[in-house]
């Protein structure tokens, strides 16, 4: 998506272990604009999945899935990465976070899923996998099916990338950054 290439170059700032900085526009401040632009993106390679329902973590990935779900005409659940009180009935999976540098819980309502429905995983960033793989098993328990995969932000020389696809699911990546060499950011 040349919009959001253009923005990662004009704005983005590459700090230590790999981290692309870009909270101008979408993890800090956001940009509504973009994000419809983002949301139309998706739908539009994600229309004919028959989706049901758009998955996300909390908190970066709601804006961009927001505007997905919102084209699709499907709920929007977001994965929390803390329990609250009231959850009645919650599935859990502990994942490492790459830019906490942790162990962090996801958690959701195990009502929000069922074994018909046909999920759009969307989330801000692709680095390891890590979210994706924690979202996936917990997807698994409820034997629901991930459709398809969006990711605004791929750094697709990480190891998150290979994975997705070596598992055969439909991937979509807005951005996708074959390096950051020598502090320039490369696109595939
Ligand atoms: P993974 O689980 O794929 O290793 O990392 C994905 C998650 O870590 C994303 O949801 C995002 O919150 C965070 N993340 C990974 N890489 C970056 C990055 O370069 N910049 C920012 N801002 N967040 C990142």
């Amino acid at each position: 998506m040349k919009l959001l290439e253009e923005m990662i170059l004009n704005q983005g700032v590459i700090l230590e272990g790999n981290v692309l900085k870009v909270d101008n526009f979408l993890n800090h401040q956001i940009d509504p604009g973009l994000m419809e632009k983002i949301g139309n993106e998706f739908y539009e390679y994600f229309k004919d999945k028959s989706v049901t329902k758009v998955l996300t973590v909390e908190s970066s990935g709601i804006a961009p899935a927001l505007m997905t779900a919102a084209k699709l005409q499907v709920p929007l659940v977001f994965i929390k990465k803390s329990k609250p009180s009231t959850m009645n009935d919650p599935l859990f999976c502990e994942v490492y976070s790459y830019t906490k540098q942790t162990t962090v819980t996801l958690c959701m309502e195990r009502r929000f899923l069922n074994q018909e429905d046909r999920i759009l995983f969307i989330d801000d960033f692709l680095a390891n996998g890590q979210a994706f793989m924690g979202v996936e098993k917990m997807i698994k328990e409820t034997k629901a099916q991930i459709v398809g995969v969006g990711m605004v932000i791929d750094k697709a020389f990480q190891k998150g990338h290979a994975y997705i696809v070596d598992q055969g699911y439909d991937l979509l990546s807005l951005a996708k950054i074959s390096s950051f060499e020598d502090g320039v950011i490369e696109f595939d």
